[in-house]
């Protein structure tokens, strides 16, 4: 058994955090706007300071290479964020104060190198602010290589009866889901290539985070005859991972062609679909690049499927 103290903190950090996340939609955040005018809310600064307390607590010399950072937070206007966001903070971790709250978000200011975490705090931020899907995403990378995933999708359900759910991976072990209330974990597998009932596909929510109608043109060309199911951040990994649908597609925008994919965004949904016995690659198909930068540089879009498909698809998108 390999990876055990990295899943078991993993573990109790992300339902932490998960935590905080649904205290604070339960009081409807404003968005601040990022410099590059995209949503960041008090959860994501307090799901950050959750989670890189708890890995550095534990192990001190893995850099943690996570979305945010405190420079905004730490300037004079910004105080009564700050006190909110340590508030929220406190609800979870009683001696928390504003200065570790700040520094405890900077621990997620790491570099990539031969062993790293990757964190995104809330990937689907705009997901989270609409009351819709988001999720909680962070992986462990080691010789260029995902070990250890873990998803959390607190608004995730699948039928009616259940709401919030953890997704959870280790390299050759197996992928596992369990309900964020606790129970047993369930151990996951892609939809087989003959269960076509179940053959469905995911992408964005956001238009603008992909290229909607090339999407569903490839969806069609492999035979998925359904409208596609719309579902924002690594949500979409965990849905895949559960059989629940065939196909994740995330092509280029039109309007951003120069955009590139966030390690963070992709590395513990990678894992969490592989291990379920799914394909993740870009739309070339070639492997995602973890292990050079926080942006993968050298892949364009995404494509994430059951693997049955995969070459299929890769094909209709007819790019070599
Ligand atoms: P999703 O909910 O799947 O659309 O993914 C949310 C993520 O999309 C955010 O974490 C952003 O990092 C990312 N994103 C922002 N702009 C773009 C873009 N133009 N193309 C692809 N992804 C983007
Ligand atoms: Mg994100």
């Amino acid at each position: 058994m390999t990876y055990q103290q990295e899943k078991e903190v993993a573990i109790s950090a992300v339902l932490q955090a998960a935590k905080l996340c649904q205290r604070v939609r339960e009081d409807i955040p404003p968005a601040i706007e990022k410099k590059d005018k995209s949503p960041v809310t008090v959860a994501d600064f307090g799901s950050q300071a959750i989670i890189c307390k708890a890995l550095k607590e534990v192990f001190p010399n893995t850099p943690i290479v996570g979305e945010e950072d405190s420079r905004t937070l730490r300037q004079d206007d910004q105080k009564a964020t700050v006190n909110k966001i340590t508030d929220y903070v406190k609800e979870v971790i009683d001696t928390a104060t504003t200065t570790n709250v700040l520094d405890w978000i900077d621990y997620g200011n790491g570099e990539v190198s031969n062993r790293f975490w990757t964190l995104d705090p809330i990937d689907g931020t705009k997901g989270f602010l609409r009351q819709d899907q988001y999720a909680i995403a962070l992986a462990l990378i080691e010789d260029g290589e995902v070990k250890f995933g873990i998803l959390g999708c607190p608004a995730l359900s699948f039928d009616d009866s259940e709401t919030g759910f953890i997704f959870v991976a280790i390299k050759g072990e197996g992928s596992y889901r369990m309900s964020i209330a606790g129970g047993k974990m369930t151990k996951l597998q892609v939809v087989s290539s003959e269960d076509v009932s179940r053959f469905r596909f995911v992408e964005s929510v956001e238009a603008s985070h992909g290229d909607q109608e090339q999407q569903n043109a490839i969806a069609q060309a492999v035979g998925i005859t359904s409208e596609s199911v719309r579902v924002d951040s690594q949500a979409k990994y965990g849905i895949v991972s559960s059989g629940e649908a065939a196909l994740y597609l995330r092509l280029p925008s039109p309007k951003y062609p120069n955009y590139r994919e966030n390690i963070w965004d992709h590395a513990a949904g990678a894992i969490v679909v592989e291990e379920a016995g799914g394909k993740v690659t870009d739309m070339y198909g070639k492997p995602l690049d973890f292990a050079t930068a926080s942006k993968m540089n050298d892949n364009r879009g995404v494509v994430v499927s059951n693997g049955g498909i995969h070459n299929s698809v890769l094909k209709a998108l007819n790019l070599k």
